[in-house]
């Protein structure tokens, strides 16, 4: 059944060493390279084929961005941990392995028309209906929709000698003339020579040699990546997904002047395949589709969609785009406003009481007084909690803005008031961190916190449990852990989520369920920027604290070539000297034992030689959770002076008195995250410095990350900037929804029509609650294909 999936996550090929890893005792041996690495590989190219247009597939893309997360820290995991994301795997697989359906196939596309409202996926071919289905198309309408990944004419192409400087990737035409493979044992290079009229250009891939079978001297092929600059000058790096070969026929086309389209393909369906069924069904069916927005932007819905499988030139491609793009936002704007409702309509049976003497004596007892942001959200929360529904809130805090103390006070509500609260952090050194500040915050007033790790004592963690589940402890503190089916509660009844973006929509969902509609508190340090906050948290409320807490000084950011690293260097022992502390960053890929190797080099080498006669300490993600433990606890108790790492302290580690950071190889840092990571020093009274260092041949975007760390401190402004740089994949740390370069939406570019989008469906809305009025026929239509199950029209009138 799963035969004509080869490339996809869930093919056999995958099953196997997933199962061996089970077997094996999750040791990440299973197959070369790791594990992780392996399924990382598979995920993304099958993220990249899950077709940004939908918001049909919108499950099985987060369930893939899940795992991709999990697999993303798997080296840091715990066995338990583990073996709980593989077990998930296997339970997305058989959830997703749908079978094709046995309806008889219709002769022709052609002949099948006009049954195609009765039976939409009829007329697609049986053995590759399910191809369809995962690329999440499930109705005509949805295939129609299905937008090309690039669209390109020769005024798009650029000489491979000549790549004008750009944030975007270009588009490469070549001819390939020259193949050759160098293997070594397990490895191997496959060097591809291509050539244009300005010159040519290497193109290198790493450990896959069957490429060389398609790789053929003489193809033309379309590269759709930015080279990178080497030892030896310029050269492309393969990656899945970045190219498709052309035929004569495509570069006839091109040499006509008209643009080419390419569609996300796979093996079952491919660019072949596309070509040639979708002009069919785009002229045969598309006076069948209902526009359900007449009105639009006066591109009429047939047109369009013709237009963007058969452009005529690119601004008319692009026009069409808009249009199908803005239909999309509407459904999904639409979806988050209902979804809102619907929760506002739903009882969740508790209530606070907020007067509590433990409040007051908590208010009492903290050493500063509160910011006036501070103040105003802890209104706004208060307010939520009353309310007879849930409360679902997003808190968005520049790094350091104090959001520890927000949550410390809504769980103290909710103690006073015989509710249980769950606090979630991301990782295990913050869930112990936020366990120890809670500890030493409201431990004085009473409230009973308790923490759950992967990896506590057996009888440890029993005894947490059960004091959960009778109801002795007030606040629990923990990762993903606290999803566990083990874990029960006496009355769960609040959620705070600290870095909500790195949970996955069925960790929270998991959560969620462990209470009666609890109410939900998100955290974010990630200033989003607001196009992005308007689709991803689009029925969640916003808080915004947005006044740092006062005698804050800021951090000065200096940005240095490697071969000056010395004067960081130097700084760090000055600081040093007067009894500060100081964070060394590096980016260093976590892998296997290469990286080992070269963590205990870093640390003997300063250790040794740049900081001797100082107390160098070492962390990063591979080691055990007491290791890791130890470490914080000795950094934070002075032990340690300099504490080199790697970016596990990007998150929410809290040490005040360490004032200086260096980052080395800054440049391969996104802006948000060196903003996360210079975060970790801004937090006592003395001012901060960080030192971000550059490798001397830092290229074009390098240099504007830089420039923008020192210019500024907002993390708004450079949030903003990241997503012009780099897209929004990179803010959340993985590929997101609809934004992949060249899909429907892209949320670097259509900012504004999200803003349209949102402006509209409130405005349906005000009209139709319900979306039952004639005149919404079309758009309830629309919906409800595309929601089905996930929210019931009814029961909101
Ligand atoms: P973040 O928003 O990054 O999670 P934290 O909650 O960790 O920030 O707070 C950062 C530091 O600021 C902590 O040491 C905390 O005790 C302190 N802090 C919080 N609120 C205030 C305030 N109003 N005045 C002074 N210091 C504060
Ligand atoms: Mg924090």
């Amino acid at each position: 059944m799963l035969r004509d999936m080869s490339p996809d996550p869930f093919s056999k090929e995958v099953l196997g060493p997933l199962k061996a890893e089970l077997r094996q005792g999750c040791d990440n041996r299973t197959v070369k390279g790791g594990l992780d690495r392996f399924m990382l590989e598979r995920l993304d190219a099958a993220l990249s084929r899950v077709p940004p247009a939908t918001n049909a597939d919108a499950e099985y893309r987060a369930f893939l961005n899940d795992l991709r997360d999990g697999f993303g820290r798997y080296l840091a995991f715990s066995r338990e941990e583990r073996e709980a994301l593989l077990k998930k795997a296997f339970a997305g697989m058989e959830f997703w392995s749908v079978r094709p359906s046995e309806a008889p196939l219709p002769a022709s596309p052609e002949s099948a028309i006009k049954d195609l409202r009765a039976n939409p996926m009829d007329w697609v071919p049986r053995a590759k209906q399910m191809a369809f289905r995962r690329l999440g198309l499930k109705t005509l309408e949805d295939v129609l929709r299905f937008t090309p990944k690039w669209v390109v004419d020769t005024t798009r192409l650029s000489p491979l000698q000549r790549i004008p400087p750009s944030d975007e990737p270009p588009f490469l035409l070549a001819r390939i003339n020259g193949v050759s493979i160098l293997q070594r044992g397990p490895r191997s290079v496959l060097k591809v020579v291509l050539q244009d009229e300005s010159g040519h250009l290497t193109w290198t891939w790493f450990n896959r040699p069957f490429l060389k079978r398609e790789m053929q001297v003489g193809r033309w092929v379309l590269v759709h990546d930015k080279p990178e600059g080497g030892r030896f000058g310029l050269s492309l790096v393969g990656k899945t997904g970045s190219y498709e070969f052309l035929d004569d026929g495509d570069l006839d086309k091109l040499k006509a002047g008209k643009p080419l389209v390419f569609y996300p393909s796979t093996p079952t369906l491919d660019q072949a395949f596309w070509r040639g069924f979708l002009p069919k069904v785009v002229g045969g069916a598309c006076p069948l589709i209902r526009d359900f927005r007449p009105a639009g932007d006066g591109t009429r819905l047939a047109e369009a969609i013709r237009e963007v499988h058969q452009p005529q030139s690119l601004p008319a491609f692009e026009a069409a785009r808009r249009r199908l793009a803005s239909d999309e936002l509407l459904v999904l704007q639409l979806f988050l406003l209902l979804k809102k409702r619907s929760l506002e309509k739903t009882a969740k049976g508790r209530e606070y009481r907020f007067g509590g003497e433990r409040v007051v004596a908590f208010r009492k007892a903290i050493p500063f007084a509160l910011t006036g942001a501070q103040k105003r959200v802890i209104k706004e929360i208060r307010e939520d909690l009353a309310r007879p529904h849930p409360m679902n809130r997003l808190l968005q805090g520049d790094v350091g803005s104090g959001k520890t103390v927000v949550a410390a006070i809504s769980f103290l509500y909710a103690a006073d008031s015989g509710i249980q609260s769950a606090f979630l952090a991301p990782t295990e050194i913050l869930a112990q961190q936020h366990y120890d500040t809670l500890t030493k915050m409201v431990g004085p007033v009473g409230l009973r916190v308790a923490l759950l790790s992967g990896d506590q004592k057996a009888a440890e963690k029993r005894k947490t449990l059960a004091e959960l589940e009778s109801g002795q402890v007030d606040v629990v503190v923990g990762t993903h852990a606290l999803l566990e089916d083990a874990v029960k509660f006496h009355r769960l009844g609040l959620v705070v989520l600290d870095e909500r973006h790195k949970f996955g929509v069925m960790q929270r969902a998991a959560l969620e369920k462990k209470g009666h509609h609890p109410d939900v508190l998100s955290m974010t340090a990630t200033p989003f920027p607001r196009a992005l906050v308007l689709t991803e948290y689009g029925d969640t409320e916003l808080s915004l604290l947005d006044e740092k807490p006062k005698g804050r000084k800021p951090v000065t950011t200096v940005w240095k070539t490697q071969s000056r690293k010395e004067d960081a260097y130097q700084a760090v022992r000055e600081r040093v000297l007067k009894g500060e502390q100081a964070f060394l960053v590096y980016p260093v890929v976590e892998e296997s034992k290469t990286f080992l190797k070269s963590a205990m080099e870093m640390h003997r080498l300063f250790q040794k030689q740049v900081f001797h006669g100082f107390r160098v300490g070492v962390l990063h993600g591979r080691m055990k959770k007491e290791e890791k433990t130890t470490v914080m606890e000795a950094f934070r108790k002075k032990d340690i002076q300099i504490l080199v790492s790697t970016t596990v302290v990007e998150v929410g580690v809290d040490v005040p008195n360490a004032t200086i950071m260096v980052v080395e190889n800054a440049e391969r840092f996104g802006l948000a995250q060196l903003h996360q990571l210079r975060g970790r020093i801004g937090r006592g009274e003395a001012g901060g410095a960080c030192f971000l260092l550059s490798s001397d041949r830092i290229g074009g975007d390098g240099v504007a990350r830089m420039k923008a760390m020192v210019a500024t401190d907002d993390g708004f402004k450079l949030s903003e900037l990241d997503l012009k740089l780099r897209g929004p994949g990179d803010i959340f740390g993985v590929e997101q929804s609809g934004r992949r370069e060249g899909g429907l939406v892209d949320l670097r570019h259509d900012g504004e029509l999200v803003e349209k989008a949102r402006a509209e469906a409130q405005a349906v809305l005000d009209q139709d609650p319900t979306l039952s009025k004639k005149e919404s026929a079309g758009l309830r239509e629309v919906f409800l294909r595309r929601y089905h199950g996930e929210l019931d029209l009814a029961t909101l009138s």
